[in-house]
């Protein structure tokens, strides 16, 4: 494939303009000074990116914004295919400007919807239930990158859905979220800003597997909802599962989430993959309770979701409900993840971008 020359300069440029989704309230008043702008334009320029594009051309100058196009990069990520599994929830491959694609999976859920965000392109913590660990780190998504893929699917549902309320965000796609924590927390900062995306924070949920330095961050962050992957109460089980949990043990990793301020009926949710014969005996079951009767905490089962050359099995749902029991008699609050997208890989632990998701992709 040739490309002229207008198309590579086009695509140098966004190369090294920065996103205008990657900028907070703060940024975007610095910008406008130094375009000479009045700082009263800034609400009709936010509303009209976040918003609506009308207010932009009714209450914003023309030269303002030739200006501000050559400044930055309005660009979302392309949509490059994207599949749909009967229970509603579709599977986008989205592609940045570099050519590297990550998955974004939008998920109905009685009326609402959630879109499940990527943090980085593979994922470097090589977790063994988990496809996206099979294929490395490539990279970090910047947080316009992050911000981006949310618009991209907002958008896409608006289209289809033009009465659906903002989408609440999980950040539990491709990535480990806090690995990659100066842009996940810019990206947050965008999300939560009335001004900006406008999400409440309740309406975010930042999933990690215990990654020690970004947790240490965490505080400095909006509040957003919490997720621990346990997956199993006892230290040398849990780094079969997360090898990267050696280096991070779960005292130190739990001694951390007991320092973050809990809202009124707020919980750490701790995040349990069922596993056949390996994490559901009576023995976990007491392991969780000693590990987590105490603190505010949630228990999410999530029956494992297989995928090619996985070596961890599903249990029946027999067997769920028979630890989901043993949980609850042991006075844990706990709920069990239906899975949703599982026909077309994008449950939890699914993602991974391939070509064999591109050949069946149905556009
Ligand atoms: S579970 Fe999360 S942290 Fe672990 S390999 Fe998969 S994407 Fe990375």
């Amino acid at each position: 494939m040739f490309l002229t020359i207008q198309v590579l300069t086009a695509i140098l440029a966004s190369m090294i303009m920065r996103s205008a989704y990657s900028l907070s309230q703060v940024d975007w008043m610095a910008l406008l000074a130094d375009c000479g702008a009045s700082p009263f334009v800034l609400p009709f320029l936010l509303d009209g990116i976040y918003r609506s594009e009308a207010v932009l051309t009714k209450h914003v100058s023309p030269l303002l914004l030739e200006e501000l196009r050559h400044l930055l990069d309005f660009s979302l990520p392309t949509i490059t295919a994207q599949q749909e599994a009967p229970d509603g929830t579709v599977k986008f491959q989205l592609r940045f400007i570099d050519g590297l694609e990550v998955e974004t999976v939008l998920i109905p859920f009685h009326k609402r919807f959630t879109v499940c965000l990527s943090t980085q392109v593979g994922c470097g913590m090589n977790c063994s239930f988990c496809y996206t660990g099979t294929q490395g780190l490539k990279r970090n998504l910047t947080s316009g990158e992050i911000v981006g893929q949310y618009l991209a699917a907002k958008r896409w549902l608006k289209i289809k859905t033009p009465r659906a309320l903002a989408p609440s965000i999980v950040f539990m796609g491709q990535g480990e979220p806090l690995h990659n924590a100066s842009e996940v927390e810019q990206a947050i900062r965008i999300f939560t800003d009335p001004k900006l995306v406008d999400l409440g924070h309740r309406q975010l949920t930042l999933s990690t597997v215990g990654y020690l330095p970004g947790l240490q961050r965490l505080r400095g962050f909006p509040k957003v909802n919490v997720a621990l992957s346990l997956h199993s109460p006892f230290e040398e089980e849990r780094r079969l599962l997360i090898p990267v949990s050696e280096r991070f043990p779960l005292t130190a990793v739990l001694q951390e989430l007991d320092q973050l301020p809990l809202l009124p009926r707020q919980f750490i949710t701790y995040e349990y993959l069922m596993i056949r014969d390996f994490n559901m005996s009576l023995r976990h079951a007491e392991g969780l309770a000693d590990l987590l009767g105490h603190r505010k905490a949630l228990v999410n089962l999530i029956p494992f979701n297989p995928f090619p050359g996985a070596r961890w099995q599903r249990p029946s749902m027999d067997e769920v409900d028979v630890f989901r029991a043993a949980l609850v008699e042991r006075k844990l609050r706990v709920m069990v993840r239906t899975t949703k997208g599982a026909e077309i890989l994008a449950a939890c632990g699914q993602l991974k971008v391939n070509k064999l998701a591109r050949e069946h992709a149905t556009h």
